[in-house]
């Protein structure tokens, strides 16, 4: 090997790697001491669990909030949803309701800062909001105590208040929100609190315009956003149908009501469910639980042609195979250590390496060659 790595290089490599992590506690350290800053341009409003209440402010196209440090707000075994995020009784819910005991521990939801430690009487009684460096806020409503002050760092986890049932409520539970910079979004979409863990590490938000017009409407990365164009004849119901989603989901996603009018070759926004990736065969088979140590999967042997488009649900998408299985291609008229590297995604050294043949080597027909 060409590059030799001298003893002094070594210690100079160790000194760098020590001041780069001193850096990264320090650049958490600020992000925790000024969380999301740059984005909230240093409103720091304690009063107020909107902090750009009066102000029209331009929201990102996309927002990437990293959601992995997630903790359950409370401890119960079986969370019980005692009501949801959305309209209720002609006034909006901004927030989910999670069932508790007066007393029962309160827990951050992520790392982050006190904001506002409050009362209101007639809403929120007493409630805590705190703001975290993945962007988010979170919103803590109906405790009976506090256990931390304003502008006060707080950890993932970390007991903050008891809950309680205070306020406009009736019986014990927490108001959770979750809101990105000031907006309300539905804690459910972002947090799977049955399971008690984030849908996906990273949450997405979007502000989709909807023909042209900027919009509040948000939604997540996890389902692509697809656009139908409306034909004659056609109603929300039949659009619902054919995409296998809801009226009430199109009717959220593109600012209109069930009664809405549709006019022909107007644009009507979608998730879209599935999606659609460029996969192999064997990338399929690739998926499936291996039986015995060593499974060859030659690929010609199946009849399908390879790079077949084939639908997947995003959920089990091809990519996210972390199997440590090894992967056998069998050789095809045409195929090349170039065409397997770029197929598999590995080197072709690596792929010499692995099958332990020189990268001149002239493949045949049927032989089966190590992929991963
Ligand atoms: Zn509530």
């Amino acid at each position: 090997m060409a590059n030799r790595v001298s003893p002094t290089q070594i210690v100079s490599d160790e000194l760098a790697v020590a001041k780069l992590n001193e850096f990264n506690e320090l650049l958490a350290a600020e992000s925790l001491m000024f969380p999301a800053d740059e984005i909230y341009n240093s409103n720091w409003d304690t009063l107020h669990v909107n902090p750009f209440r009066n102000t029209d402010i331009e929201f990102p196209d996309a927002y990437n909030i990293d959601c992995s440090s997630f903790t359950m707000p409370i401890d119960h075994e079986q969370i019980r949803i005692t009501s949801k995020y959305g309209p209720r009784r002609r006034r909006m819910h901004r927030g989910i309701d999670l069932g508790l005991h007066v007393g029962d521990t309160v827990r951050a939801a992520f790392d982050g800062k006190v904001r506002i430690k409050s009362y209101e009487r007639k809403g929120y009684g007493y409630y805590l909001v705190l703001r975290h460096p993945n962007g988010l806020e979170t919103v803590y409503g109906h405790l009976s105590k506090f256990l931390v002050r304003e502008n006060q760092v707080i950890r993932a986890g970390e007991p903050i208040a008891l809950g309680g049932n205070t306020g406009r409520s009736t019986g014990a539970h927490l108001h959770f929100e979750t809101r990105f910079l000031g907006k309300d979004l539905n804690p459910a979409e972002i947090i799977d609190f049955e399971n008690k863990v984030p849908h996906k590490d990273e949450y997405v938000f979007q502000n989709i315009k909807i023909n042209g017009k900027k919009s509040n409407i948000y939604s997540t990365s996890a389902d692509a956003i697809a656009v139908h164009r409306v034909r004659q004849g056609e109603t929300l119901g039949l659009i619902a149908r054919k995409y296998g989603t809801s009226v009430s989901e199109l009717c959220r996603l593109n600012g209109i009501s069930q009664t809405s009018i549709l006019s022909i070759g107007q644009s009507i926004r979608f998730r879209a469910k599935q999606i659609t990736i460029e996969a192999s065969s064997d990338a399929i088979q690739k998926k499936q639980p291996a039986k015995s140590e060593k499974v060859q999967t030659p690929a010609a042997n199946t009849g399908h042609s390879t790079g077949k488009k084939i639908e997947v649900p995003i959920q089990t998408s091809a990519a996210e195979n972390t199997s440590d299985e090894p992967i056998y291609h069998k050789i095809q008229s045409g195929d090349s250590l170039f065409s397997l590297s770029k197929k598999y995604g590995i080197s072709i050294q690596k792929l010499c390496e692995m099958n332990n043949i020189q990268q001149n080597i002239i493949l045949k027909i049927g032989q089966k060659i190590r992929c991963s």
